[in-house]
C-alpha cells in the first residue's frame, strides 16, 4: 500500500499563551485569522511580533489559537541571527531547558526564560489514517522525498489521533535541502535503522566518529 502524506513547510512562527497575548495586545484580545492551516483549528494570524535574542531580532507571525505555553519555532539559521547556537530540536510543548528570548509588540516587551525550539520533523495522522497506514502514535518512520534533491528523512515521529490530519511538517531548511514543496506527496517507508558499525566510520586519526545523525539510538544498540 502507498503510504503518502502531503508536505507542509513551516516558516518561523510563534505560539503565544493567552496570558502573553493579552499582555502584548490587551485584555480579551482576539487574534485575526488570515489562513486556516491543515491541522484542524490551527490558523495563521495577521498579527506579528518581534523576537529578540542576544545578538539579533526579527519579526515572526503568530499562529493561533493561543496555547498553554508560549513557544517560538525557528530554523537553525534563525538561531544564529538571534545569537543562539544549539537551539534544541524538540516536539511542540516540550520546552524544559530550552533557550529564552524577548517578545515585543505594541511597545510592550515580555522576557521568556524558555520556549525557543527547532521543531522536530513529524507526521500528523488522524486515528483512521493511522489505522489505514498501520502506524501507531509515537512510532518513527522514514520518509522518501522524490526529485532532483531527493532524499530520505529518518527519525520522523508520527503523531496519530483525533485533532490531526495527514501532513508531514518540516522546516524551511529541511525543505530546501530536499527540494520539497508544499503539498508535494512524501512516501512513508519502513524505518531505516543502522547498526553501530554502520554509523561509525574511521577518522584518519584512528578515532571512530559518527557518520549519520542517528545518535539518540546508539545507546540502545549497546
Ligand atoms: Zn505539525
Amino acid at each position: 500500500m502507498n503510504r503518502r502524506v502531503p508536505i507542509g513547510i513551516s516558516n518561523k512562527h510563534i505560539h503565544l499563551s493567552k496570558e502573553d497575548l493579552e499582555y502584548l495586545f490587551g485584555e480579551g484580545y482576539e487574534l485575526t485569522p488570515i489562513k486556516n492551516l491543515k491541522q484542524p483549528g490551527q490558523f495563521a494570524c495577521e498579527e506579528m511580533v518581534t523576537v529578540h535574542g542576544p545578538k539579533g531580532s526579527f519579526k515572526v507571525r503568530i499562529l493561533g489559537p493561543a496555547r498553554k505555553q508560549t513557544q517560538l519555532e525557528i530554523d537553525q539559521a534563525d538561531g544564529y541571527t538571534l545569537g543562539v547556537r544549539d537551539v534544541p530540536i524538540r516536539l511542540s510543548g516540550d520546552l524544559e531547558g530550552t533557550p529564552g528570548f524577548a517578545i515585543e509588540a505594541n511597545g510592550k516587551t515580555i522576557q521568556k526564560d524558555k520556549g525557543m525550539i527547532i521543531a522536530e520533523r513529524h507526521i500528523h495522522l488522524s486515528e483512521e489514517q493511522g489505522k489505514m497506514f498501520n502506524i501507531n502514535n509515537g512510532e518513527r518512520v522514514s520518509v522518501r522525498i522524490k526529485g532532483p534533491r531527493g532524499l530520505v528523512f529518518n527519525n520522523v515521529l508520527c503523531r496519530v489521533g483525533d485533532g490531526h490530519e495527514a501532513e508531514m511538517h518540516i522546516d524551511i531548511e529541511e525543505a530546501n535541502a530536499s527540494g520539497a514543496k508544499n503539498d508535494q506527496l512524501a512516501c512513508i517507508i519502513d524505518p531505516i535503522t543502522f547498526t553501530k558499525e554502520d554509523i561509525l566510520i574511521q577518522h584518519e586519526t584512528g578515532e571512530e566518529i559518527p557518520m549519520v545523525g542517528d545518535l539518540p539510538y546508539m545507546d540502545d544498540m549497546g
